[in-house]
């Protein structure tokens, strides 16, 4: 009756910890989501678009505008030459480009090579499309790979890898060489690169972040996916975007067609107008966020837990054992929420295999206050550990 993968599949972490949030009015740091509201001219735009504009079906690839945009802001920010009517594509989200990626590009059999700490829609969706998932592991505290490790998971079969860059949950940017040895492996093996790219506009120490699609050999071989949602604080819309060579194009469009078909109209105008007139808002926003991400880590870090660096996504991660933590994350996490009003999410999550269980990942994208009450609340949970909570 059902599929194996749905059978016995979790409701994902980051519902789960928002569902215990909403039970307990607990402060979220947990779910991946700004308490601002977003730009408000944005958000004008759309609501103009909905009572004025055309709200029938768009164009199956999404609005010309938007694909035009799209391609001029990944040329501004990363110089990139993407022909907006052939390389570009308009989805719901970062999500259905991730499902078409994978559905059109992956046949039963073929291996495809993911990192841990994986996001965790990747693997059921992987699965789904019939890949065999080869798993390199990514270790805390700097998350790099090495040659020996792509050595151990690619093989004559693999068809596909899939890089998450900044990566969500370790707040990590991939250095340079990393993505210059992931490049070389994806040459010699000829195999695809999905880059879920979605966080590539929060990077923080004034760093920039380079696209995986500019490394020598990769112009053909990668689909770059992206996110209004996150590059504009508003993660309801899932406007997404996948960013590919003609010939990977043609397969990815034919999936998505029978996905979602189109996006809503009037959130594609609008993002169209916001890429193109919100200098000021790429310029401050990580900024802002990092002002928030170092009052997060000053204040837990005054409560003596230790913090990991992050340096891109506006989240951190707290080392519960190296803060004299002696509890497994989820553990900690659902007491957290439950007794202490605070949530959080257990890296464990992201793993399939040999899980750390002493990380906690931590939004920092909230108001100040939000901020310090969560620090509050956390002290406290740290305070009285309750050993009834234990798995
Ligand atoms: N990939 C990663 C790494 C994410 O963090 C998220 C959402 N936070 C997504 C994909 C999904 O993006 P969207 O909401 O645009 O579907
Ligand atoms: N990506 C968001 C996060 O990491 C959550 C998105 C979702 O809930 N599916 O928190």
């Amino acid at each position: 009756m059902v599929h194996p993968v749905y059978a016995d599949l979790p409701t994902t972490i980051f519902e789960v910890m928002s569902g215990l949030a909403r039970e307990h009015g607990a402060i979220n740091l947990g779910q991946g989501f700004p308490d601002e509201p977003g730009p408000l001219a944005v958000r004008q735009r759309a609501a103009s678009e909905s009572v004025e504009g055309y709200n029938q079906y768009p164009p199956m690839r999404g609005l010309p505008a938007l694909r035009e945009a799209a391609a001029r802001h990944y040329a501004r920010f990363q110089g990139l030459d993407l022909d907006a009517g052939t390389e570009v594509t308009v989805t719901s989200g970062a999500t259905e480009a991730l499902a078409a990626a994978f559905l059109s590009l992956i046949s039963p059999g073929d291996e495809v090579v993911l990192f841990q700490p994986l996001y965790d829609a990747y693997l059921p969706m992987v699965r789904r499309a019939g890949g065999i998932p080869k798993l390199a592991t990514l270790k805390p505290p700097h998350f790099r790979i090495d040659r020996a490790m792509l050595e151990a998971v690619f093989s004559p079969r693999t068809r596909m890898v899939v890089l998450n860059n900044p990566v969500n949950p370790a707040a990590t940017l991939w250095a340079d060489e990393d993505l210059a040895l992931l490049a070389e492996f994806c040459v010699a093996h000829d195999a695809v690169a999905v880059c879920d790219e979605v966080w590539e506009q929060i990077v923080f120490e004034g760093r920039t972040f380079k696209p995986l699609m500019a490394f020598p050999g990769m112009r053909e071989r990668t689909v770059k996916i992206g996110s209004a949602g996150k590059m504009f604080a508003l993660t309801g819309w899932k406007v997404g975007f996948l960013c590919a060579a003609p010939a990977l194009m043609k397969a990815l469009a034919g999936a998505h067609q029978f996905l979602t078909f189109t996006t809503p109209p009037n959130l594609q105008a609008a993002v169209a107008w916001g890429l193109d007139n919100s200098a000021d808002w790429f310029a401050a926003m990580p900024g802002d966020l990092q002002r928030s991400r170092d009052r997060l880590t000053a204040g837990l870090t005054d409560a003596g837990f230790k913090v990991l660096p992050a340096a891109g996504t506006y989240f951190l991660n707290v080392d519960l054992a190296a803060s004299g933590i002696d509890e497994p994350d989820h553990a900690f996490c659902l007491r957290a929420a439950k007794d202490h009003g605070v949530a959080a999410i257990p890296i464990s999550a992201f793993y399939e295999e040999d899980a750390p269980t002493h990380l906690i990942r931590l939004c920092f994208a909230k108001g100040d206050g939000t901020l310090d009450a969560g620090v509050e609340r956390l002290a406290r949970a740290r305070g009285q550990p309750n050993p009834s909570s234990r798995p």
